[in-house]
Order: structure tokens, then sequence, then C-alpha cells
């Protein structure tokens, strides 16, 4: 089978590898879809961050680089490994991406193994990808997923469970009004997840594509160009004087993290969504006098259920944000290239790695 698998920075390959084996309690899954991420481009670009090197291997995959690429994928059930009864062959599902050691307790009622030791992803650090034409993943991190949702649509809901997790992690509610901060793939489906929940969203963003699209998709209320208004003005005259009760930043951008300071209402909580490879500055002052509540949030815990019922329901479309089409030949220049010099247009862009379905 083909896999594009990442050597290093700037080197990522075209392989002829052997199938996957399904062992004791895997599943393997005939991937139909796997989304490019920004953490790939940033592996691509910076890395390797999350990939292992070739010379040290990942701590509980034991891989070393090369590893397949690929950690936002949907795809058909082809074999059951000894041991899985209550999937069947056939099935569409998705998978939770995670690597995480044997000893952690990764139950339904588990709010912290994404937060555990040496913490990783399928399709980066190891365990095969979603950029292969086959991948055997153990039975916890595979998510049925209804026919009626799409196999296209079914790859971005690991990117949406990021969206699901970081509105769960603020505590937003319905009738609340939420600030997004850059509409970006991930502020995007932040947004979507909090306009299911019947928050009114204002999307903060410079580009009018990606405000455009805020509006289009229907996530967001208000589209707000920050160089044109004050956002913190704006919102206080949306809401009547008091501030929005939620804000994520999904930037990385200094001043997108200082307005997001002013829109919100004294007691407002302020979500970081976004992967900061700098320190910030902080105004300190403004976080005490208003009792903002500052939290991070990574990945996803136990988000899959609730996020794949939220597209089955049809309360999130997942199809505007799907901007592209490729096989797995052109990862790199149409994929790859695309995102980072036209990422103004492209919100998702999915790859075929078997070509069907292109
Ligand atoms: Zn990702």
């Amino acid at each position: 089978m083909r896999a594009a698998r990442y050597y290093g920075r700037n080197d990522i390959r075209i392989d002829e590898l052997p199938e996957p084996e399904v062992g004791p309690g895997m599943v393997g899954i005939d991937v139909a879809w796997c989304g490019i991420c920004g953490t790939d481009l940033h592996e691509y670009l910076e890395g390797p961050i999350f990939c292992p090197t070739p010379d040290t291997p990942h701590p509980i995959s034991g891989e070393t680089a090369p590893v397949t690429m690929g950690h936002e994928f949907s795809g058909v059930i082809y074999e059951l490994g000894d041991g899985v009864g209550d999937l069947r062959v056939g099935q569409h599902v998705v998978v939770e991406p995670y690597i995480i050691g044997e000893d952690v307790d990764t139950g339904p009622e588990s709010k912290d193994y994404h937060l555990s030791r040496d913490m990783n992803f399928i399709g980066l650090a190891g365990g095969g990808g979603g950029l292969g034409e086959k991948i055997a993943v153990r039975r916890r991190w595979v998510h049925p997923v209804s026919d009626v949702v799409p196999l296209d649509q079914a790859a971005l809901i690991e990117p949406l469970s990021v969206g699901y997790h970081a509105a769960e992690r603020s505590g937003a509610k319905a009738g609340d009004v939420a600030v997004v901060g850059g509409a970006g793939p991930i502020g995007l489906l932040t947004a979507a997840v909090l306009k299911a929940l019947s928050v009114t969203v204002v999307v903060s963003e410079l580009s009018p594509l990606r405000r455009q699209k805020a509006l289009d998709t229907g996530v967001a209320d208000y589209a707000l160009d920050p160089r044109e208004v004050d956002v913190a003005q704006e919102v206080r005259r949306l809401t009547n004087g008091k501030g929005a009760d939620v804000a994520f930043e999904c930037t990385s951008v200094q001043v997108v993290l200082d307005t997001l300071m002013d829109v919100l209402r004294p007691t407002g909580v302020l979500v970081v969504v976004s992967i900061w490879g700098k320190r910030a500055d902080f105004d300190m002052h403004k976080l005490v006098m208003k009792e903002i509540d500052l939290r991070g949030t990574i990945a996803y815990v136990n988000s899959h259920p609730a996020t794949i019922e939220l597209v089955e329901s049809g309360k999130i479309d997942l199809a505007p944000f799907i901007t592209g089409k490729i096989g797995v030949d052109g990862l790199v220049e149409e994929g790859f290239e695309t995102l980072i010099h036209r990422n103004e247009t492209a919100v998702k862009i999915l790859v075929s790695p078997s070509g069907e379905g292109l």
C-alpha cells in the first residue's frame, strides 16, 4: 500500500509499505479521506515537533522517523482483530488518534488522559496514519459514525472535536455571547460548535475571504475586521454594554490576545486554543481587575461521541469546510503548498490515499 511518510523537515515521501497487521484488539481500517492539519504543516516547515527523529524513538510508540502522517481521517472497517466484537466489517468509522501509555485510564469518565505523560498522536509519532491506504488502530480509539454522514465530512470530525473540547472548556451555554479571534480551520470549527450550542458568535478576522466564509457557513452571527472597527467597542455595543461571556484565541497573535481580554465582561472566560511557539505579553492587571478566567485547551478528551452526535443530528454541516480533494501524490505540491501560500481560500483539503473517490 502507499503512504506519505515524514522523514524530517521539508522531507515527506510517498512510500510503498506492507499492509498493517490487524492484531488482537485492533481494527483494520481502509482510509477514505484524511485532512491536512496545521500541525502537519508545522512538522513540514519547522519540525520535527511531535514527530520522532530518526534516532530517538517515541517513548510509547517506540517508532523513529520515518513515520506515516495524517491524524484527521475517516474510513471503512475491513478487518476486526481477535476480541473485537462490537463493530462490524463495512462500518464507517473515525479515529481519535491518540498514542497514550498502557497504564493510563482512558475510560469514559476520564477527563485528563489527553494530558498524560508523553501523549502523542497517531499520524505524527507512529502507529501508521491517515495518509496511508490502510491502518490498524486499537479498538479504544475507533468511533463508529452513522452512514448518514458522508465519509469526506467525517474526516473533519477530528478537528471539530478540538472545537468541541474548547467550547466545553469555556463553559459556554445557550444564550451566551462568544468572540472567536481568528477564522482559520480551528476558529471556524470552534464557532460551528458554539453555534450548535445556541451561542451568539462574533468572529474577529483580518482576511475578508475568511470573514465571508464564517458568515456564509452560518457559524458566525457577526464577522468583524479588527482594522476597520474597534472590536471591544463593537462587542459592548452588541451586548448592551456588558461584554462577551467567553472568548477563544485561535491565532497565537499577541494583538488578538489583547483584544480578547478587552472584549470580555468581568468574570468572563478566555480559552487559548492555538499553539504558541513563543511567550505572550500579558496584561495581568486587567485579568485581576476583571476576574478573568484564563484557560488552556488541547485536543480532546472523551469528546468524540458528543461531537459525532452534533454531526449525525445535522446540527453541524461540515460540507462547506471542505475546500479541496487531492490524491496522495499531490500532498506536498497541491496540499501543503496551497495551505502555506493560499490559506485565505483554503479551509480543509482532504487526501484520498487510495485515489478512490477523487
Ligand atoms: Zn490536527
